[in-house]
């Protein structure tokens, strides 16, 4: 199954430029970077540590102000955090002293807003939490944390979702699950996802597309196409034209890497 072809741009990133100013100087993190993402397309962000990355997405969210350059959703410019669009960080940030359920409540007390609990059972079911609801984050392993608090996001029905290395803390087996669960429940509820991982592997499993962001300031370097159906079994994602998308990503990663010594 693929998103369809030539469906509305979802989320537009024009010319995004983010200068901190810090007490050492402004910082420079992204420059005119510009990207689309088409509505229910899954893509990632991928570059080197420091490129920007968190930057931009902070920005797609609507919890960072650019610098310059705009951030368009559904043509409109997001200039604050928006109901639409739902965010999972690398840490699952659930507060200790609730236990599940009421950390899923959480945004919808915040908001005001009544949960629809059937929705929240399925998600939970989905996620493979059912029962689970009366535990406390430290009674659960990282890999069920993040589990939760992808529920937590998707139970505001958002139409983007956006995720800033997930399961980067995660071993590589619990990721390698994250990643099939995140496919599965885009097969289920199809939804726009813009996904930052320092992993090629993750990128190409998740992805429509894979953006490569060039070293800090971040700019858009290239972007590949994934072309392959999902669900990916182990035998596409073994193949050789997956090899040698890993290889041509990595490949340009590394090459942007400044050799010691040579910096200016
Ligand atoms: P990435 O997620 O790709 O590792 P970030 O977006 O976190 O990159 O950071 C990009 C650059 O901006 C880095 O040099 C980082 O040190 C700097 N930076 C990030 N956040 C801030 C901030 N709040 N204040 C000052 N500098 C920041
Ligand atoms: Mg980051």
């Amino acid at each position: 199954m693929q998103p369809p072809e030539g469906t509305a741009t979802k989320l537009a990133v024009r010319n995004a430029t983010k200068v901190y100013h810090t007490a050492s100087g402004d910082l420079l993190a992204l420059d005119r970077c510009s990207l689309e993402v088409a509505t229910n397309e899954v893509v990632s962000i991928v570059g080197p540590s420091g490129c920007g990355k968190t930057t931009l997405l902070w920005s797609m969210s609507g919890l960072h102000h650019l610098s310059a350059g705009d951030i368009l959703l559904d043509g409109t410019p997001v200039t604050g955090p928006r109901p639409e669009i739902g965010i999972v960080f690398q840490e699952a940030n659930l507060l200790p002293w609730r236990n599940l359920d009421a950390n899923i409540a959480f945004p919808f007390e915040i908001k005001r807003q009544q949960p629809d609990p059937a929705w929240i059972d399925h998600l939970l079911h989905r996620v493979g939490l059912d029962g689970f609801g009366g535990k406390f984050p430290r009674e659960l392993s990282g890999g069920m944390q993040q589990r939760a608090a992808i529920v937590r996001a998707l139970a505001l029905k958002p139409s983007v979702l956006l995720m800033d290395e997930p399961f980067g803390a995660l071993d590589t087996f619990t990721r390698e699950e994250m990643n099939r669960l995140v496919e599965e429940i885009w097969l289920d509820t199809p939804t726009t996802i813009v996904f930052i991982t320092h992993n090629i592997e993750e990128a190409i499993f998740l992805s429509d597309k894979v953006v490569v962001l060039s070293p800090r300031p971040g700019r858009v370097a290239s972007e590949y196409r994934v072309p392959l159906p999902r669900p990916r079994s182990f035998e596409v994602m073994a193949s050789r034209e997956v090899f040698d998308l890993t290889n041509a990503i990595k490949g340009e990663i590394m090459g942007q890497r400044v050799p010691r010594g040579a910096a200016a």
